[in-house]
């Protein structure tokens, strides 16, 4: 810019300032790495304005980037700017953003620590609207029958109508009920009025739980022309359709993963997070985001209500129901009449050499099974880790196989020993490789072992392993719900990924093979996430039984009856577990109670990642020593990370922690604009981190 002024000086000096007056500065949030939006000149006779999506040149790039217009810039702010560039070609075919929708992807930017360009280019589908094919309205549901809605109980009657009182505002609104309560009920009959209204909604779901069983459901209220659905299956021109069938369409009911939210809707009137607890909200690469917290932010911003479901809210939820910022609205019985099931735990302590079954299954476990086959039902046993078993071991020497690439050990399956966290595989030596002796030996279980015992205890039975080893696609998770609706199998084995929202009528025994696993992760988190596992599964067993008909039967295995995830489970309401678990949250200053981001480092090279993340925390110590106030963050590490490689990369995390949320962000924002890190060294930053190991 200056050499700009410089030449044009040369020239009639009031031609120069005319050109100036009829020049705009906007401010362009690009897609790249780049902290801040840049400046550049609008020349257009129209001139854009904030929320439109321009295309600019940019550096060194041959090709033109996609921006964000987020404002006007001064001319001092241009100024700044030797070179000056153009804004390019608007990109006509897309409306500009409204703007509670740009208001949200700053605050996405500024309180995930991630480039608002990265943010924006996230959020839009990669196609444009002129570049799609014309194609019919993209429903996801083929043919729908119109139902009309059961008369609402007394408890979802009074829900909806404290939803929907007010409709033009936000409020948030906590619905608190088991799988079965009816919470879908009250969501298809709050969002009612919303459509009536012309406005839109988005209803977010676990990935897992977007089946078309839940697509018709809403369909079938509302008409299969209301209903889009977006999800991570879905090809680019899929999605794009979807999109532009939500945008001005006549879609207004948006279903699906967490990443609908970013469809940039005009006039959003309501927003449901369903199973709003589920892990697979927060996204792990990128824009680390947490939905559920995305979604309340968005509803905040455009003034609309939004509900939380949950029959086990995260902590978060519920300190926000204690604080009184969310209402809360509870659904206490299902909503059809049905028997509750049984719950029992068996202690495994030393029950393993009193009997001839395999040592994982107790007489109890076993007995269950039985029951439900002989009653022509059927049963599903979880266990959270797939494989034959956990480890080979040589007896004789105590040598394991270990990945190559990462820091864990491979897994037994089949005859194959393999890394899961990484592609590496390896077949089964017949000896011990480093004593040349022993006879390997594998210890612990995985879901293919259990599989395979079933079918010697059970040889009539026909027995189905579900983990990620065998459902790989969205169609062959559809194949297994149709197949235990139709009843062609009788046993399921599964990791937790059969434990979610299944409603299946025939499962009448649900078993827990071993609740240990998750209870010792070195996670602060684990004793809220075992509650929830047991929770969930105990909601699968006998979903359909009537009065006079044996009950549904739960049996959870544990060596540890007494860890107190596994006694709330059992024997008290959701809201004890809460109290119980937030007194040490509380005391810890853990999430709610205090605030966390993690600094993640990793290299190829373990020292440049230990040297680096050592100074950080130098640095950070030696602020907090000099200024208490502005820095009083409490650090924990820096420490390797539970899973210290994984694909070769070392792997090492700083936590930091606060009570002042934004005393926190300041410091990692400092952190992030004075620390870069060097070449080959990675730098994440990971606010509200959801996955420590
Ligand atoms: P959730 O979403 O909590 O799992 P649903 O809304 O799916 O619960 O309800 C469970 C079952 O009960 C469904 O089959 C649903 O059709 C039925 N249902 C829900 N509310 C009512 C009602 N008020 N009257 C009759 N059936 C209902
Ligand atoms: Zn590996």
């Amino acid at each position: 810019m200056r050499e700009l002024l410089i030449k044009e000086s040369a020239v009639e000096p009031d031609l120069r300032k005319f050109n100036l007056e009829h020049r705009r500065f906007v401010k362009v949030a690009v897609d790249a790495p780049l902290p801040k939006p840049l400046t550049y000149l609008d020349e257009g006779s129209e001139g854009v304005v904030r929320g439109q999506i321009v295309q600019v040149p940019l550096g060194r790039r041959s090709k033109l980037t996609r921006g964000l217009i987020v404002g006007t810039a001064t001319e001092a702010e241009a100024n700044e700017f030797k070179n000056l560039k153009s804004i390019s070609k608007e990109m006509v075919e897309w409306p500009p953003l409204p703007e509670p929708f740009v208001k949200w992807l700053e605050w996405l930017s500024q309180y995930y620590l991630y480039p608002l360009g990265f943010v924006f280019s996230n959020a839009l589908p990669r196609l444009g609207r002129f570049t799609q094919r014309k194609t019919k309205h993209p429903s996801p549901v083929r043919s729908s029958e119109r139902t009309t809605p059961p008369a609402l109980t007394t408890e979802q009657a009074k829900a909806v109508n404290a939803i929907t009182k007010v409709l033009d505002g936000f409020s948030a609104h906590l619905l608190l009920g088991i799988t079965g309560s009816g919470k879908t009920e009250v969501y298809l009959r709050a969002l009612e009025p919303i459509l009536a209204a012309g406005k839109k909604a988005i209803v977010l779901v676990p990935e897992i739980s977007l089946t078309p069983q839940l697509l018709s459901r809403f369909a079938n209220r509302f008409g299969a022309e209301k209903i889009a659905s977006l999800h991570s299956q879905l090809t680019d021109r899929e999605k794009t359709n979807m999109w532009w069938t939500m945008v001005d369409g006549p879609a207004q009911i948006l279903i699906g993963a967490r990443s609908a939210l970013f469809c940039p809707l005009a006039n959003l009137g309501m927003i449901i997070v369903d199973e709003e607890q589920e892990l697979s909200f927060k996204q792990e690469d990128h824009l680390r985001y947490h939905a559920r917290d995305a979604a309340l932010v968005l509803a905040k911003l455009s003034g609309c209500p939004i509900i939380l479901g949950s029959a086990t809210p995260s902590l978060e939820t519920w300190q926000n129901v204690l604080t009184q910022k969310f209402q809360v609205h509870e659904l206490t019985h299902r909503a059809v009449a049905v028997v509750p099931p049984t719950l029992e735990v068996v202690d495994m302590r030393g029950l393993e050499s009193t009997q001839d079954l395999p040592g994982w299954l107790s007489p109890k476990m076993h007995g269950a099974i039985e029951t439900a086959l002989a009653a022509g039902k059927q049963a599903a046993l979880f266990l959270n880790r797939r494989g034959v078993a956990n480890l080979l071991l040589c007896p004789a020497c105590g040598f394991s196989f270990e990945c190559p690439n990462c820091d864990i050990n491979l897994t037994l399956h089949h005859r194959t020993l393999v890394c899961h966290y990484c592609e590496y595989h390896q077949s089964v030596p017949g000896v011990c490789p480093d004593c040349k002796e022993g006879e390997l030996k594998p210890i612990g279980i995985g879901t293919e072992k259990i599989q395979s015992d079933l079918a010697e205890l059970f040889p009539e039975a026909r027995i189905f392993r579900a983990d990620r080893d065998e459902i790989q696609s969205r169609q062959d998770y559809e194949k297994l719900i149709e197949d235990m609706e139709k009843q062609n199998i009788d046993i399921l084995v599964g990791t937790q990924m059969i434990a979610k929202g299944l409603d299946f009528p025939h499962l009448q025994m649900v078993g827990l093979v071993l609740a240990d696993i998750g209870m010792n992760f070195p996670d602060f988190r684990a004793g809220e996430r075992m509650y929830q596992l047991m929770t969930q599964m105990a909601g699968r067993a006998g979903r359909h039984v009537k009065e006079g008909e044996p009950p549904g039967q739960v049996i959870i295995q544990t060596y540890n009856p007494t860890h107190s995830a596994v006694q709330h489970a059992i024997g008290s309401s959701y809201a004890a577990f809460a109290e119980a678990e937030l007194a040490i949250r509380q005391l810890f200053h853990y999430p709610p109670h205090g605030y966390m981001i993690a600094i993640k480092v990793q290299s190829l090279e373990k020292s440049l990642a230990s040297n680096f993340i050592g100074g950080l925390a130098r640095k950070l110590n030696s602020l907090k020593a000099k200024d208490e106030n502005k820095f009083a963050v409490e650090l924990l590490g820096p420490t390797e990370s539970p899973l210290s490689r994984i694909k070769n990369q070392y792997r090492f995390h700083l936590l930091l922690k606060d009570t002042n949320r934004q005393r926190l962000h300041k410091v990692c924002q400092w952190l992030i604009e004075n620390e870069e890190p060097p070449p080959k060294v990675k730098l994440v930053v990971d606010v509200d981190p959801m996955n420590l190991l």
